[in-house]
């Protein structure tokens, strides 16, 4: 298929910039469905304890290297890469459904959350035609009736912001039964697009110190990610070539 990539402990990660990404990412689901993951080393960590996730992670669309753990890994294997946070690499195909009339839906986050983010989405990105949208607090008994919903609007686009793993896990139990949409795991960013979670400052992003922004800002989450971090780059030190 043509694809650059560079396998991490077994995972392959696309290598392009962000904007081959996204033309990537619009090409192929001209075809077919796609899916969307942006991986960094928890979710690598996970995957080697689920069989499930890990054929997720290794058969997906697309693999961009969200995160700082993951660019570092590749500067290890000697490849510089530029980040692509999926937040950005999100936003930017919703501003490009938008562009082409097309429908989006948003399924995750808690209800108030959602609505917010909803709202400040349509405000900020002109011609935005969100179809569906509905709160990630469900049901497994409800998924049947959630995707015969959806089908129903035809979106485009249909982001799951339903925290890893569940996000792809069921992106990848639905996607087949649509036709040439985009699907993308999308983490905590309608938390981020409501407006209730700050990203850090520009400054710190573009230092790779997001996680340290997270440390101050958010000790518990930073604590949950932390231990994994340094033993996944003790493993890519060790499986270097
Ligand atoms: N979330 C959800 N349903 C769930 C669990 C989580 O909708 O059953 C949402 C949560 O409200 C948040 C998003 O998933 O908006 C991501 O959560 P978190 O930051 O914990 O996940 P991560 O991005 O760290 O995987």
């Amino acid at each position: 298929m043509g694809r650059k990539h560079k396998e991490i402990l077994g995972y392959n990660v696309d290598l392009l910039s962000f904007n081959e990404a996204i033309d990537f990412i619009i090409n192929k689901s001209q075809k077919e469905s796609t899916q969307t993951i942006t991986i960094n080393p928890e979710m690598i960590a996970y995957a080697d304890q689920n069989e499930e996730f890990a054929k997720i992670l290794k058969t997906a669309d697309l693999v961009i290297p969200d995160g700082f753990g993951i660019q570092l890994a590749l500067r290890i294997y000697g490849i510089k890469q530029e980040r692509i946070p999926g937040i950005e690499f999100a936003r930017k195909i919703i501003e490009y459904c938008a562009s082409q009339s097309m429908p989006i839906a948003l399924i995750g986050a808690k209800k108030e959350t959602l609505a917010k983010a909803c709202k400040k989405l349509k405000e900020d990105i002109p011609n935005l035609n969100i179809v569906y949208a509905k709160d990630g607090y469900f049901e497994d008994t409800e998924e049947r009736q959630i995707i015969e919903q959806i089908k129903e609007v035809k979106p485009k686009l249909i982001l799951a912001a339903l925290g890893v793993p569940k996000q792809e896990l069921f992106i990848r139990k639905y996607m087949k039964e649509f036709e040439k949409t985009i699907f993308i795991g999308v983490g905590g960013s309608f938390d981020v697009w409501s407006g209730e979670v700050k990203r850090a400052p520009i400054m710190f992003r573009k230092m790779g110190l997001e996680w340290f922004w997270r440390l101050i800002n958010a000790p518990a989450r930073f604590r949950r990610m932390f231990p994994t971090l340094p033993i996944f780059l003790f493993k890519v030190i060790i499986n270097r070539k």
